[in-house]
């Protein structure tokens, strides 16, 4: 799949963006269907239908919440644009979090074999989940299972729209944040650790300059892998262990930022223990549970864990397949016998 280019903007005066963009596409859309979910929509909605003004508009909301991601709720939308009479030059505007953006942009991806969209995150997290044109439901048997490549029209981060966020919202999406400096980029890592002493300290200026780096780095890999196949594994980084605990847990009773959180101390010590080298382990550990990241929860059970690990979707023939780290920005995928994994793991959860 060959991506687009497409405008990124990211700042103060999204809604004057989202304005501009709107009456700059061409052809002129139809009508626009904004959709969104029960906690944005009250917050936030009003504003963007204003800033489209005179435009043909309709809105959906579904519930808040990742079991959203359904077939039921995707089919719903369906239904909805089709009663409305949308056609193929309607625009679909995605005003939310991960769920809406991948939901919405699946709608888009598939009604009248594709419409226009424009995604306007409206969480941190979503800065990972904005880039790199994957849109999905989930499936009951598993996440993500059904969806597409996709490309949106733009994306529009208006940076005031992050600021009702819950803080174990900042803490889940800021964990991207640093797995994006880890794996590509050395000066964000340097600069978080200098400047965001605590999530507090993630707002205006700031904020939009770890946004802005997180997702060079999540574009430029994309971007890369298109060319020679493979380094979009990095992406993966901290989330060999990370998707583990969240199945294990069951989904939703730990973030997906904390499980990650917890997955990328995990990648410190087996990179240690495989390239035989020394990384700024403890400091890394400090760092991370000053934010207030979490420990592996000592509940889990590192055998079943183990056997979570096999199963990952990037696991080939239950070989576990994992991203490893030389140094900060240096990063490789490696094949890890199980027994290396078990006995590591039985380290880290002492
Ligand atoms: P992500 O996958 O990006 O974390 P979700 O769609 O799962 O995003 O959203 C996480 C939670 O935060 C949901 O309950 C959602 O309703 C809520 N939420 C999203 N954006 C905001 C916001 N700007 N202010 C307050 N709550 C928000
Ligand atoms: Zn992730």
């Amino acid at each position: 799949t060959k991506s687009k280019r497409y405008p990124l903007y990211l700042g103060e005066e999204g809604l004057t963006a989202l304005r501009s963009i709107y009456q700059q596409l061409q052809p002129k859309p139809s009508s626009v269907l904004v959709i969104s979910d029960s906690v944005i929509a009250p917050l936030y909605m009003k504003q963007v239908t204003e800033a489209l003004a005179d435009a043909d508009i309709h809105t959906y909301v579904i519930p808040s919440g990742e079991k959203e991601k359904s077939f039921e709720n995707y089919y719903a939308v369906q239904t909805y644009a089709l009663e409305k009479g949308m056609d193929r030059r309607s625009v679909i505007i995605a005003l939310g979090g991960g769920v809406i953006g991948d939901l919405a942009g699946f709608v888009a991806a598939t009604f009248m074999r594709g419409i226009r969209f424009i995604q306007m995150p409206t969480t941190l997290l979503a800065h990972d989940s904005a880039v790199g044109g994957k849109v999905a439901i989930n499936h009951p048997i598993g996440k993500n299972m059904i969806g597409a490549f996709y490309q949106p029209e733009a994306v529009i981060y208006h940076i005031p729209f992050l600021y009702t966020l819950p803080e174990e919202e900042w803490r889940s999406g800021y964990a991207e944040v640093i797995k994006h400096g880890v794996i590509g980029d050395a000066h964000l890592y340097d600069w978080l650790q200098k400047e965001i002493l605590s999530l507090e300290d993630l707002r205006g200026e700031k904020l939009q300059y770890a946004l802005q780096r997180a997702i060079a780095v999540k574009a430029k890999i994309v971007a890369a892998d298109e060319t020679e196949s493979g380094v979009r594994a990095y992406l993966n980084f901290g989330h060999t262990l990370g998707h583990a605990i969240e199945a294990e847990l069951g989904y939703g009773r730990m973030t997906h930022g904390d499980a990650v959180a917890v997955g990328m101390r995990f990648a410190h010590l087996l990179s240690e223990r495989i390239y035989g080298i020394e990384l700024a382990r403890k400091e890394f550990e400090k760092w991370l549970l000053g934010y207030r990241y979490p420990k592996l929860p000592p509940e889990l059970n590192i055998e079943r864990l183990l056997l979570r690990m096999k199963q990952d979707k990037k696991a080939e023939l239950g070989v576990i397949r994992m991203v490893l780290l030389k140094g900060i920005a240096d990063v490789c995928v490696e094949e890890v016998p199980d027994v290396v994994v078990l006995d590591t793991l039985a380290q880290f959860a002492q």
